[in-house]
């Protein structure tokens, strides 16, 4: 671990099997690299463009080692993956982004108030986990307000929306006694989001802000560029810059913002600390794709460029939207991506197609 660039021809690690790592592994190859996947589930869409996989836990160490030692670099695709295990990765090769975005992003409580330490403000919030601390907490930030667990939330699960010091009880049966925070409801006009990336040597990219639409709590639609002032637009790419430079991230991270358009208030929401589903329009829209943009700061190339190149609509194909999906093959405007999965569970991540140039 002496030299921070690996050269095109090395190896990738990539901790997580899914749609994510299976982009990143489709970037990755753009360049020469190979990628070694490591993932519980045997079935990883990831593993069906992988130059090598390792099938086990990530509490297993001797495979977590063995995996360590085979690659240049490691990375991961989600953000669940243990602390420990990343810990393990990191003593045997580079680990980008590190343990650090890691554990702060893991947990709502830390993020939170690492982001408000750094300058980067988010809804009022304060930490929760029995029914006396809940109406505690009620009594500080009031209502409306939404609850949520303090880990492993992703795509709305683990959260309520409350309205009465009287929802302790329905609270705590979506907690089911976790820790959590309650969190200020903000009344916002969108939600948008910020795809920037940082190298090792602190150089930052952020890509245009993205506008999402959410549907049962999951991303729907992505339009670029975002229906806002060119003020917010610089703004929001601020608050972006200062997160990545505060966690001294090294790839491609997320920060999921709302916007308040009569008073021009940005509240971060969260971040994820990898690639992120609102900045897979960025493929076939931008530049350089966010998958390429990871691939390219986590091996020590230089950052591409960002720009977009048109408007931009990018939908999500969620379970049985991808019946029938083929249809998009046959309008020229359209991009369409299949991930390989078999299984068009209700709300699963199945594909998307992204338009550039066009109304949807
Ligand atoms: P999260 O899991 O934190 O990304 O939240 C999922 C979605 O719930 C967000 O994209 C918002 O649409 C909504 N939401 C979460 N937190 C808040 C909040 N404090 N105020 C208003 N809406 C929220």
């Amino acid at each position: 671990m002496t030299k921070s660039r690996i050269e095109p021809g090395g190896t990738i690690g990539i901790l997580g099997g899914g749609q994510l790592g299976r982009m990143l592994a489709m970037a990755a190859a753009k360049f020469g690299y190979r990628c070694h996947i490591f993932c519980p589930d045997e079935r990883s869409p990831a593993f069906h463009v992988a130059d090598r996989v390792t099938v086990a836990e990530y509490t297993n160490e001797e495979a977590l080692l063995a995996f360590a030692r085979s690659v240049d670099v490691a990375t991961y695709e989600f953000e669940n993956i243990p602390a420990e295990t990343a810990k393990l990765v990191a003593s045997e090769t580079y680990l980008r982004p590190g343990v650090r975005a890691l554990e702060v992003t893991q947990d709502r409580l830390h993020e939170k108030d690492f982001l408000n330490k750094s300058g980067v403000h988010t809804a009022p919030y304060k930490a929760f986990q029995t029914a006396e601390e809940f109406e505690a907490a009620f009594a500080v930030i009031g209502r409306p307000a939404v609850a949520k667990t303090r880990r492993f939330g992703y795509d709305g699960k683990g959260q309520y929306m409350v309205k009465s010091r009287r929802d302790a009880e329905a609270v705590l049966a979506v907690t089911k006694g976790a820790p959590a925070i309650l969190e200020g409801f903000v009344k916002f006009d969108r939600e948008i989001s910020v795809i920037v990336a940082r190298s090792p040597s602190g150089d930052v990219a952020a890509f245009p802000v993205s506008e999402n639409i959410h549907t049962n709590h999951i991303l729907d639609t992505t339009t670029i560029p975002a229906d806002i002032s060119d003020t917010i637009e610089a703004k929001a790419k601020v608050l972006a810059t200062r997160a990545a430079n505060a966690l001294e991230y090294v790839g491609v991270m997320a920060v999921e913002m709302f916007v308040n358009d009569g008073s021009g208030d940005i509240v971060v929401n969260e971040i994820a600390p990898r690639v992120h589903n609102s900045g897979h329009w960025t493929i076939e829209g931008a530049a350089t794709s966010q998958f390429e943009q990871h691939i390219r700061a986590i091996c020590d190339l230089p950052l591409g460029e960002t720009n977009a190149l048109g408007k931009i609509v990018m939908k999500n194909l969620l379970g049985k939207d991808i019946l029938g999906a083929e249809k998009y093959l046959e309008d020229p405007k359209a991009h369409y991506h299949h991930y390989g999965k078999q299984d068009p569970r209700e709300g699963r991540k199945m594909g998307h197609v992204t338009w550039v140039n066009t109304e949807e």
